[in-house]
């Protein structure tokens, strides 16, 4: 079997590429109610358009939502059919963490221990804390100046697909299908796929490029609902309140209180599902609770989403004269179902993965992707691993040989797709 390990210059390449990127300040905005959420990160959009042309991408275009879309030709035999596959990263970087004026910092050969982050004294990478450090013994690192995150997060999977472009522009005799690329706005406030026009992609598959440690490919991620309790309380004067005053935060506080403590963000893990209180606004007469409701299966959700139908009947049991409403809407679902409709999208990544001699570590997302929304439109679409740690921190890291293996993965990718067709 073939090692597509990238040689010193391409990996140098996609170092460039990534520092080029991350100086770029793409980060979208939680509050924006037009698309992209933010308009500068059309900026990279342009950046990786006059690149994709210059690598022989004729087609690459931006459109007016900021999406990135082009093609890379397929050159087999005529009568050798390969459905068309599509790579895909994301454009934005984390709306609460300062993402403007990133400072990378490159750490060659690295030795191991800690590691201090210049622009705050305060914040140093230790092993303890990043596991994942003892791994990269010997590997170039780059992490941020500790002010801001880094954005690896997803630029590390934008450098890594501009890479494979690259890559295939040099190895004309490496036999693939056509290919298509996409790279989106907006991922991180949960709206990457809301102009994306799966048609227009024209990919059967799809893979993510937005994972993190080395081998990880994930092709399930939670179940989300969204929960609002609104609360109907009674207000008159304090001092003539007694036996005609409902408080309806103090029954917010009730429900809160309420929520089981092991079913909380801040005690699970793994596939353990929870509920997680985010907002609370309002006043005695009325009030207003949000919740997040994540689970793996459709039936912990509906077990979750009992347990708040359960305090709400307690709740209003406990303030006479109260009403509590209770409104569960839906987010996004499991793509696991998706997935396993044609388990070959994810097979052929486990394998892809095994080719290049790395252990794979499937995993579940203890969140949402732009692959669980475009699985369910139609476009299966697991994530690979990107290399990248500690997303949306300052502490956020990347090892640059990490990388050089997820472009290493998707070029065995496109051989398992030819060879199993
Ligand atoms: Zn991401």
């Amino acid at each position: 079997m073939t090692l597509w390990n990238l040689d010193h210059t391409e990996q140098q390449e996609l170092l460039a590429r990534f520092l080029r990127y991350v100086a770029v300040d793409t980060q979208s905005d939680d509050n924006a109610a037009c698309y992209p959420s933010t308009e500068k990160q059309k900026d990279l959009s342009r950046i990786l358009v006059a690149e994709l042309k210059a690598l022989g991408c004729a087609d690459a275009a931006m459109d007016e939502w900021g999406y990135v879309m082009a093609t890379v030709p397929g050159n087999l035999p005529a009568g050798h059919a390969v459905p068309v596959l599509g790579f895909l990263a994301h454009l934005d970087t984390y709306h609460a963490t300062p993402g403007a004026g990133v400072k990378p910092q490159v750490i060659r050969d690295y030795r191991g221990g800690a590691l201090p982050l210049p622009g705050d004294p305060g914040q140093t990478l230790t092993p303890a804390a990043h596991p994942g450090l003892a791994r990269c013994v010997g590997h170039t690192l780059v992490t941020s100046d500790g002010t801001t995150l880094l954005g690896a997060d997803d630029k590390a999977g934008i450098a890594e697909i501009m890479t494979l472009v690259a890559w295939l522009g040099r190895h004309p005799d490496f036999r693939h299908g056509d290919l298509r690329l996409a790279f989106t706005p907006d991922e991180e406030v949960g709206r990457g796929t809301e102009h994306f026009d799966v048609g227009r992609f024209g990919a059967r598959y799809a893979y993510t490029l937005d994972g993190s440690a080395l081998g990880e490919v994930e092709d399930e991620n939670f179940s989300a609902d969204s929960a609002t309790f609104t609360i109907h309380g009674h207000d008159v004067h304090p001092g003539l309140a007694k036996g005609a005053m409902v408080n309806a935060l103090r029954a917010a506080a009730a429900i809160i209180a309420q929520l089981p403590p092991d079913r909380l963000p801040e005690s699970t893990e793994g596939r353990e599902p929870f509920l997680h209180p985010i907002a609370l606004q309002g006043d005695v007469a009325r009030a207003e609770l949000k919740l997040l409701v994540r689970a793996f299966t459709e039936a912990e959700l509906a077990g979750l989403e009992a347990v708040l139908e359960a305090i709400r009947t307690d709740v209003e049991g406990c303030f006479p004269g109260l009403r509590i409403t209770l409104e569960v809407k839906e987010s996004y679902r499991n793509m696991a179902a998706k997935i396993a409709e044609d388990p070959r999208v994810l097979d052929f990544a486990l394998e892809a993965v095994r080719r290049q001699g790395i252990e794979p570590v499937r995993k579940a997302i203890r969140g949402g992707t732009d692959g669980a929304r475009l699985s369910f439109m139609g476009l299966p679409t697991p994530n690979l691993f990107a290399g990248g740690q500690s997303f949306h921190s300052v502490q956020e890291w990347v090892s640059l040989e990490w990388m050089a293996a997820a472009v290493a993965v998707c070029i065995q990718l496109l051989s398992v797709w030819v060879e199993e067709s």
